[in-house]
């Protein structure tokens, strides 16, 4: 298995509608396999192939991920879609593809989706809470979208500048910055 790179905001692989996955060949499998490897090692419970620069319909979920059941509750969604939502929950989000910030984000508290399996047999997946937050979370990734578009407009400005300054920080040691 191989560790991938994350792909970070502004990457304008982020933005892009994701293509459908229509080969379900070892490949994919693989891909499946790395991007497991890749969000163990970043600490998530979810990556989308967009995040690892593959704008395909793939997700990948653990929501035991660092914990001792890690890896027995591995879920692999290829062409999901929501088909049915209830409910609304708010939940603070974070994502590997934002590292260092988390926003409040209102979601469905329940959603049912529509996928296949990596060998394109059709199954759907029911989930509330934490589980209904992730799908929704991660689906959104494959249209582009990530979780600072789902807050207010004054939030998203707070949340990037929060961002950005924690980056300059890690990049250039000044969250101001590059000095000269
Ligand atoms: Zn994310």
């Amino acid at each position: 298995m191989a560790h991938l790179t994350v792909k970070t905001y502004p990457s304008e692989v982020l933005n892009k509608i994701a293509a459908p996955v229509k080969t379900f060949d070892d490949g994919l499998k693989t891909l499946a396999a790395d991007m497991f490897e890749t969000m163990y090692s970043e600490s998530g419970i979810g990556l989308a192939a967009p995040q690892v620069d593959r704008s395909i319909r793939l997700v990948v979920l653990d929501l035991a991920a660092g914990t001792e059941e890690q890896g027995s509750h591995q879920l692999v969604l290829v062409n999901p879609e929501i088909i049915e939502r209830r409910g609304d929950v708010v939940w603070e989000e974070g994502c590997l593809s934002l590292p260092g910030i988390l926003g409040k984000v209102k979601r469905s508290r329940y959603v049912k989706v529509s996928a296949t399996d990596l060998d394109g047999n059709p199954f759907e997946v029911e989930g509330e809470e934490l589980l209904a937050v992730a799908l929704q979370h991660e689906t959104d990734h494959l249209d582009g979208i990530l979780f600072v578009q789902r807050v207010s407009p004054l939030q998203r400005k707070f949340l990037i500048r929060e961002y950005t300054r924690k980056q300059n920080e890690e990049r250039y040691g000044s969250p101001d910055g590059p000095t000269f």
